[in-house]
């Protein structure tokens, strides 16, 4: 069986933590539940390598307005 090509390699769900990605040049560590998927359309997200974009591949959501979908979680 064959993964999609969506998938590739890993068979993890990629995770994307928003609020990072916004502000990447912070490293201070969020508190943040991630996100496997988009909040508005529920597509898988792909790899990292093609986060370039900043936005949902299907529904063009940016990863801006997913950082107010993350919700606080206590680690
Ligand atoms: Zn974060
Ligand atoms: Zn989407």
């Amino acid at each position: 069986m064959l993964p999609p090509a969506e998938v590739g390699m890993k068979l993890e769900p990629i995770r994307l933590c928003a609020a990072c990605y916004t502000e990447s040049r912070r490293r201070y560590r969020h508190k943040l539940h991630l996100l496997s998927e988009c909040p508005n359309c529920g597509a898988r997200f792909k790899i990292p390598a093609l986060w370039i974009d900043g936005h949902c591949q299907r529904c063009i959501m940016r990863f801006t307005e997913m950082e107010n979908y993350q919700k606080f979680v206590e680690v």
